[in-house]
Parts: C-alpha cells; sequence; structure tokens
C-alpha cells in the first residue's frame, strides 16, 4: 500500500458527545461491517463499557475507502475514551495517527474534555478536523459552537462539517475531508524498522498480542524483532490487522497500523510505548514513546477469600497488560490479611479495575478506601514518600506533610456558578479565575487538593450542577497542609484497613461519620465492641455496639428439619462474607461504605 493512501486518525471528544456513534456509521459507510452485523457503539467491546455506556479502551480499526477522486484509500480508525481518568489512552492512541476527528456535540458545544484533548492532538502537531455532531437534534446551534471553537481552542472552524451520527447526514463529506486534510504518512520501508507498541492485551493461546504502528521498515512472520526497552529478541508468529476482529496479513508496511504477536509471555518483556526493531539490522534510536503515566489513587485490593491470593495476583497480572497504568505491590494488613497496595490514574480507573477483576477474572475482592501520595518531610530532614495511612511515621518525627494539589476547570451555565464555588470551598479549593465561554456558559478554574476531589467532589458537582458541568483537571504538585492520621479502633485495637489522612480541621467530623458508620453496619457480638476514632492517643469519637446472642433457630420452633437446614445455611453464608478482625466479624460492605463517608 502507497504511503499517499494511507490515512491514520483518531476521534477524540468529549464523553458522550457521539465518538463511538461515529465510528459505527464510519464503519458502516466504508462497508468495513456489514448492515445486518452493526450494533451500537460496536467498539466498545468490554462488557463494562456496554453497560456503562462509555468507552475505556482504545480500538483501532482498519477500513478500506474509495474516494471521489477514484482513490482506493486504507483508513485506520482509533477510537478512544473521553473520561479524563483515561486521557492516557487518548494519548498513546493519537501517537499511532496523523490526525484527529473533533467531535463536538452541537446541542451541548464545548465541554472540558473537549478542549484538554484537542491540545493533546495539537501537542502532538496532528492535523484537527472538527465535525459538529448531532445537528438532528432542535436544540443543535452550531454556528454557536463555531465560535466556541475558536475561541477556546483557537482553531478554525469556518468548515466545521455538521454531522449527525444517528441518522449518517455528513459522513460522506466527513470521509472526503479525512482524506483531504489528515496528511499521509510519512516512513520507509527501506530503512531500519521501527514499530511503536500503542497498546496490548493478554491472550490465553498467543500470549500479549501488541497493538502497533509502523514508523519504518516492515514486520512480517518469522522476522526476528527486538524490543527496544528490554533489548530481547523475538520472533514473530503472526502479523495482522483489526478489521476490527484480528485478521492475519502478510506484512506490515510503514504508515501500517495492525498487531503482532510472538509468543510473549508477560507484560514487562512489552511496554505499551516500545519501539520494535530488527534483530538484525536495529534502529539507530527508538521512537519518543510515551511519558511514564504515574498512579495519583491508592487503595487495597485484598481477596474475599485469604486463599484467593495467587489468584488475584494472576488477574493484575493479566490486567496490567491491558491496562499499563495500574500499578500494585504485595501488603498485608493486620485487618484483612495478604493483599496488593494497587495504584490508578482516578477514582473512575479505580472502580473499573475492580469491576473487570471481578468480571473477567472472576476475583472477588475487598478494596479499602482510596488514598492520595503524601509527602512527608520527617524531622531529619529526608523525605518519604506515603502510600498508605500506615507509612505514616510516628507524629513526633514529622516536620511537614504535603498534599497533592490539582488545577481545575468546570464548564457550565452560569446559573449554577454560585453553587460550584461554594462546593469548592467546601472541599478547600482556591479560587483561581472565572471567565465568560458564552454570554450563557462559564468556565470556573480552582486549585484543589487531590484527596478531597477523589472524594466525592463529581457526584456532589453533578447534583448542585443537574448534571450540566463538565470538568478536566492537571496536576500542579504537591503543598503544605495540616493534615492528621486518624485511626479507627475496635475493641481499643486499631484496625489498619480503616485509617484515613485528613485535614485537622475535618478529622472529628470524618471520624464521627466513620464510626457511626461502622456501628450501623457492623451486626451485633456475642460480647460488646467499642469503636473509636483517635489522632495519635488521643480519642476523639467513641460509640458502642451492644451485645447480642443471635439465635436463627429462636423463631423455627416445631420439627421443619428443611427450613431449619436453610437458615442455617444462610447464616453459614452470611458469615462467609464478613472478615474476622480479632474477634470481631466485619460485613464487607463495611470496607465499601467507609468510602463513602471519609
Ligand atoms: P461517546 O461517549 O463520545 O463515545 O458517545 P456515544 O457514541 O456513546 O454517544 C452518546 C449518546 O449520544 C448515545 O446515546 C448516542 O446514541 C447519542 N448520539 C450520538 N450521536 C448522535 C447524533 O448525531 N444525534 C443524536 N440525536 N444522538 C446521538
Ligand atoms: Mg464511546
Amino acid at each position: 500500500m502507497k504511503l499517499e493512501n494511507i490515512r491514520n486518525f483518531s476521534i477524540i471528544a468529549h464523553v458522550d458527545h457521539g465518538k463511538s456513534t461515529l465510528s459505527d456509521r464510519l464503519l458502516e459507510a466504508t462497508g468495513t461491517i456489514e448492515k445486518r452485523n452493526m450494533k451500537a457503539q460496536l467498539l466498545d467491546r468490554l462488557d463494562i463499557e456496554r453497560e456503562r455506556g462509555i468507552t475505556i479502551k482504545s480500538v483501532p480499526v482498519r477500513m478500506k475507502y474509495r474516494a471521489q477522486d477514484g482513490g482506493e484509500y486504507i483508513m485506520n480508525l482509533i477510537d478512544t475514551p473521553g473520561h479524563v481518568d483515561f486521557s492516557y489512552e487518548v494519548s498513546r492512541s493519537l501517537a499511532a495517527c496523523e490526525g484527529a476527528i473533533l467531535v463536538v456535540d452541537a446541542a451541548q458545544g464545548v465541554e472540558a474534555q473537549t478542549v484538554a484533548n484537542s491540545y493533546l492532538a495539537t501537542d502532538l502537531d496532528l492535523e484537527l478536523v472538527p465535525i459538529l455532531n448531532k445537528i438532528d437534534l432542535p436544540s443543535a446551534h452550531p454556528e454557536q459552537v463555531k465560535r466556541e471553537l475558536e475561541e477556546i481552542i483557537g482553531i478554525n472552524a469556518d468548515d466545521a462539517i455538521p454531522v449527525s451520527a444517528k441518522t449518517g447526514e455528513g459522513i460522506p463529506e466527513l470521509l472526503e475531508r479525512i482524506v483531504r486534510d489528515v496528511p499521509p504518512p510519512s516512513g520507509e520501508a527501506g530503512a531500519p524498522l521501527q514499530a511503536l507498541i500503542f497498546d496490548s492485551v493478554y491472550d490465553n493461546y498467543k500470549g500479549v498480542i501488541c497493538y502497533v504502528r509502523v514508523m519504518n521498515g516492515t514486520l512480517e512472520a518469522g522476522k526476528n524483532v527486538r524490543f527496544m526497552a528490554t533489548g530481547r529478541d523475538y520472533q514473530i508468529d503472526e502479523v495482522g490487522v483489526f478489521k476490527p476482529d484480528m485478521v492475519k496479513v502478510e506484512r506490515l508496511g510503514p504508515g501500517e497500523v495492525g498487531f503482532i504477536c510472538a509468543s510473549i509471555k508477560t507484560i514487562d518483556e512489552a511496554h505499551v510505548g516500545d519501539t520494535i526493531t530488527d534483530s538484525a539490522k536495529p534502529a539507530a534510536a527508538p521512537l519518543a514513546g510515551y511519558k511514564k503515566v504515574k498512579p495519583v489513587v491508592f487503595c487495597g485490593f485484598y481477596p474475599v477469600e485469604r486463599e484467593d491470593i495467587n489468584q488475584l495476583r494472576e488477574a493484575l497480572e493479566k490486567l496490567q497488560i491491558n491496562d499499563s497504568a495500574i500499578s500494585f505491590e504485595p501488603e498485608n494488613s493486620a485487618a484483612l490479611g495478604f493483599g496488593f497496595r494497587c495504584g490508578f490514574l482516578g477514582l473512575l480507573h479505580m472502580e473499573i479495575a475492580k469491576e473487570r477483576l471481578n468480571r473477567e477474572f472472576g476475583v472477588d475482592l475487598v478494596a479499602t478506601a482510596p488514598n492520595v501520595v503524601y509527602q512527608i518531610v520527617q524531622t531529619d530532614g529526608s523525605i518519604i514518600e506515603a502510600h498508605r495511612p500506615s507509612d505514616f511515621p510516628d507524629p513526633v518525627r514529622i516536620e511537614e506533610i504535603r498534599e497533592p494539589y490539582i488545577k481545575l476547570s468546570i464548564f457550565m451555565p452560569e446559573q449554577f456558578v454560585g453553587a460550584a464555588m461554594q462546593l469548592c470551598q467546601d472541599k478547600r479549593g482556591t479560587y483561581v479565575a472565572m471567565d465568560y465561554i458564552t454570554p450563557e456558559r462559564v468556565r470556573l478554574t480552582y486549585d484543589m487538593p487531590l484527596a478531597e476531589f477523589i472524594l466525592d467532589f463529581h457526584d456532589r458537582l453533578k447534583s448542585c450542577t443537574r448534571g450540566y458541568a463538565s470538568l478536566d483537571y492537571d496536576h500542579t504538585g504537591f503543598r503544605a497542609a495540616n493534615l492528621v492520621k486518624v485511626d479507627v479502633l475496635l475493641q481499643e485495637e486499631p484496625v489498619d484497613a480503616f485509617s484515613f489522612i485528613c485535614h485537622a480541621d475535618q478529622a472529628y467530623h470524618r471520624g464521627h461519620a466513620v464510626v457511626g458508620k461502622l456501628k450501623e453496619l457492623i451486626p451485633r457480638q456475642l460480647f460488646e465492641v467499642p469503636v473509636q476514632a483517635a489522632v495519635g492517643k488521643k480519642v476523639i469519637v467513641r460509640m458502642n455496639i451492644k451485645a447480642v446472642r443471635k439465635d436463627v433457630l429462636a423463631k423455627c420452633y416445631g420439627g421443619d428439619i428443611t427450613r431449619k437446614r436453610k437458615l442455617l445455611e444462610k447464616q453459614k453464608e452470611g458469615k462467609k462474607r464478613m472478615k474476622q478482625v480479632g474477634r470481631v466479624s466485619i460485613p464487607q460492605e463495611a470496607f465499601l461504605a467507609f468510602m463513602d463517608v471519609t
């Protein structure tokens, strides 16, 4: 395939502006998928994606298109996620492309991720093709949205194409525009091989499958290749393309997007962002690759049944192949036994990982409350990073605690500004700026501790703006704050899984909420259980769970033995879902509910 006839592009947009639906129309219009095999959001392949209606993973697909000039083109489309937690997926896909279709919902206008994703694309020098989607809606106002694009993002939106991904209107124009405006790739078949790994998945039969974009040279089965980050050599078993199912091909040349399998067993061997080269004739240097993303939110994952720890480890290893932004290391909790401290890019990322572990790998797990990374300056001048409350040294050795901050921008209709500002104040935010996007819509900028943001900011913002706000944030480094570690004690014994860090002013309030919640959730035991919250040695809250003798058969006089057995079995099952901490059984919900109140 000649380079002039290849177009590689991503579709970027704010959540729900119609990327996946637009991909469906492109697949249909190019005959990649026959109409009878079409289903909505075809590229959202994970169950969770379909249920939640969001895209988590980028999916590449190759299409053939005969343009009006008579030329036949190969188009590689990479659908991308829109949520801020997954923007690393977006930038990875973008690095494999020369252009990006910027989709804006013409009824909603420019939103936070429209801006964030456009910047990602322009930073990589991609050609932006703006389109105004959903023009079938009566509330669409494309002319105003064009002005927003020009004013906020600074691109020329004069010839932005009006499209309806629902009805198919504007799709033929869009295909022509892609041919015209997205530059063809450059590269040389004769030059030393350089192929960028932009994603990978694990397959039980084939091992790690690397998604690649060839820059120079060719990839073909039987060839010996080297992964430049590890220096290890492999023989390629198979090369292919996505249609969107994987289909074997002879070779992949410069500018092409596809996959290779080479009996690679672990993620450590095939880093996303690494360059594949020819073992016999290696390239002088690897491609630019990706910035390593750093997890910012941590929590503990523990198997519900202690003996399932190895199953959990294997599942995490496999999940990491598909989601390299996850980190994990073993940890040991007095309350929960052996588990893993896992790092994520945000709360949604964490929730999705937990759900995928459960659904794709059948692991039942308990997650502890999430926390951010803290920097602690000790009295001897050394600085340590705390990934969990138990990493905190004795308070007498702490000189200063620093917490991570973000710069938050919120887009919303003007009438909600008051409520949003109040929320930001409650969350220890500092006002930075407010500007008008249009006379009715406003962008509000605040500095805020990440810890406050991950707690429940998103939900509260949604409710105080009736769902009309969108947000984006950037990490801006660490700042000193008056923080304390609050311990939660059952029968005078601290339960490590319940410890949390918070601002000194909130210690009582949050301690009270946690203790109250535990009192509600922990069933009465055969003895009285005091529940306390303490800062250092000082107890700040105390409540008691009264003792009770629980006799499930009391109601069951008479001789109905099957009913008795059922009740006993039910009770046993109930016990299974409990975690034994010292002499106290704590239901799993307590560990989860804990997240809501801290
Ligand atoms: P994504 O999050 O950007 O991938 O957005 P989706 O493709 O999942 O679309 C979000 C919602 O908008 C879905 O309910 C779609 O059916 C709807 N939608 C997408 N494009 C259009 C359109 O052109 N017109 C209308 N009326 N609805 C659309
Ligand atoms: Mg989508």
